[in-house]
């Protein structure tokens, strides 16, 4: 094996380096060595030297036992615990540099999947619809819902003690066994060949728990329901997403649960159709109201108005009144109430009715034969 180079020649500071300088070297050798970046055969073997040695000297407990005793100061940390709590993604999100979503399988690449990564749990969804009202004012809403979170008792490791579980002996914690078999062959010929098999004793696990936790029945995580207060802005937009950060689903012993993303719905109202910050409505009215013009008493947000519709109004014809909207999300102001008017054609007449319908015609018939 190879020996391990210093970790502060590595970042290239010096040993009283402050955690700003540490955090710049990190940075700036990150990206040069990043190997969706760098094409270089051995720049997945310098990532990972880098962020070890970020790992360490970023501590301070871990970076006062490496200065006392050097690699053996450190040695009892397994390669997660050195990892554990270092948030390497936020570094390159800060770059919009993709370590997010890469850079969990930079973890997988580094570590193998059958080690447990230094990553945050993944987000939770849930859907809240508000009245219309609501979105109008905005403000705080509460929303509950379930999610599994680390069992307190046992600190997410589902072990009696709260601590992580023994290392299996069989495997020494791999999960796995490998047998190396020789086969003989009919001209004296032999070769090896290695055979890898799930280890028997912890089922591929790498850890065996002695004794349960009695609080989740060794799951390590139990379900809680949760009651969040959560900030709406007012005017938000149909099927927009509110991060709460840390209320996701829970991240595994000792890491952070993800986001909450709460996508708010506008909920179905008798009155309005929205679309963005302006409301819709139609109005059905008597056609003799449309030539003669008439009021009408039409619902806002803040009470009934009355409104003019003028003589002569055409079918399809909106009457708009503006700023009695919701509130524009992403700008100043806000929408407008439109009102398509809509116009009822009489299915049934009494004969009185059809008299002076008959009238109206004959008076516009004699108005036609006056103008050609
Ligand atoms: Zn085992
Ligand atoms: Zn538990």
């Amino acid at each position: 094996m190879e020996k391990e180079r210093d970790y502060y020649e590595i970042l290239g500071v010096p040993r009283d380096a402050d955690l700003k300088s540490i955090k710049d070297a990190y940075h700036r050798l990150a990206m040069k060595w990043h190997p969706d970046r760098n094409k270089a055969p051995d720049a997945e073997e310098r990532f990972k030297e880098i962020a070890k040695a970020y790992a360490v000297l970023s501590n301070p407990e871990k970076r006062a036992q490496y200065d006392a005793h050097g690699f053996e100061g450190i040695a009892h940390f397994s390669e997660e615990d050195l990892f554990r709590g270092v948030n390497l993604g936020s570094l390159f999100g800060d770059l919009g540099f993709g370590f997010g979503a890469g850079g969990d399988s930079i973890f997988d690449r580094f570590f193998g999947s059958g080690i447990q990564r230094p990553r945050r749990g993944q987000s939770l969804r849930i859907d809240l619809e508000l009245p219309l009202t609501h979105i109008a004012k905005g403000g705080k809403e509460t929303v509950e819902y379930s999610r599994p979170v680390n069992c307190a008792s046992c600190n997410g490791y589902g072990t009696r003690s709260g601590k992580p579980p023994d290392e299996c002996k069989t495997c020494n914690g791999t999960g796995h066994i490998v047998k190396t078999r020789k086969t003989e062959e009919k001209k004296g010929h032999s070769f090896s060949f290695q055979q890898v098999s799930n280890c028997p004793n912890c089922h591929g696990r790498g850890r065996i728990a002695k004794e349960r936790c009695k609080n989740c029945g060794g799951d390590g995580q139990i379900d809680k329901i949760e009651k969040l207060r959560i900030d709406i802005p007012p005017g938000i937009e149909d099927g927009m997403a509110l991060r709460v950060p840390g209320h996701g689903l829970p991240g595994g012993p000792g890491r952070e649960s993800g986001d909450l993303r709460v996508v708010v719905h506008t909920a179905p109202d008798a009155r309005y159709q929205r679309r963005g910050a302006d409301l819709w409505r139609a109005e059905t009215i008597q056609i003799t109201d449309a030539v003669l013009g008439t009021r009408l008493q039409v619902p806002t947000l803040d009470g009934e108005v009355r409104i003019k519709v003028p003589p002569g109004t055409q079918p399809n014809e909106i009457l708009r009144l503006r700023g009695k909207g919701l509130p524009r999300f992403d700008r100043k102001g806000k929408g407008d109430i439109n009102i398509r008017i809509q116009l009822q054609v009489p299915e049934k007449i009494t004969p009185d009715e059809q008299k002076l319908f008959q009238q109206l015609r004959d008076l516009q018939q004699k108005k036609a034969g006056q103008r050609d």
